[in-house]
């Protein structure tokens, strides 16, 4: 079974209220939605392009993931998101032909999704994300 499409791109930025206006003045999107999620230190805005949205992350503390991703290497697409079925199964798939998780077991990310990261160390530097919509 392969990814349906990609869900979403998520983009790491230092602020969304100034980032925001380029996608909406420039690009013509709408932000649909702005949601913290505190267990992974961002604020998230979202925009609908077809089948995938547009995910920015600002952190809420220099120190979380974000805000070190920003620090190492500034602002820029962080993560790629799939969208699959089964996805606890589809983790174990994954970890049995060689690839490190960085999380084994799905947990809630933004919008109620499903998600886990597979490790840019094994996957050719893309931080790469499974995420399954439960209805
Ligand atoms: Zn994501």
């Amino acid at each position: 079974m392969k990814p349906s499409h990609i869900e979403h791109i998520g983009i790491a930025v230092k602020s969304l209220e100034e980032t925001i206006p380029f996608y909406e003045n420039v690009l013509g999107l709408i932000c649909y939605n702005i949601e913290e999620v505190k267990d992974q230190k961002v604020r998230t805005a979202f925009f609908q392009v077809g089948q995938t949205k547009i995910e920015l992350l600002e952190p809420t503390d220099p120190e979380g993931p974000i805000g070190r991703f920003i620090k190492r290497k500034g602002e820029g697409i962080h993560h790629i998101a799939f969208a699959v079925e089964n996805i606890e199964d589809r983790l174990k798939a994954v970890e049995s032909k060689g690839v490190q998780l960085i999380d084994k077991i799905s947990r809630k990310g933004a919008e109620g999704l499903d998600i886990a990261f597979l490790h840019p160390k094994s996957t050719f530097g893309v931080l790469t994300e499974l995420c399954e919509k439960k209805e």
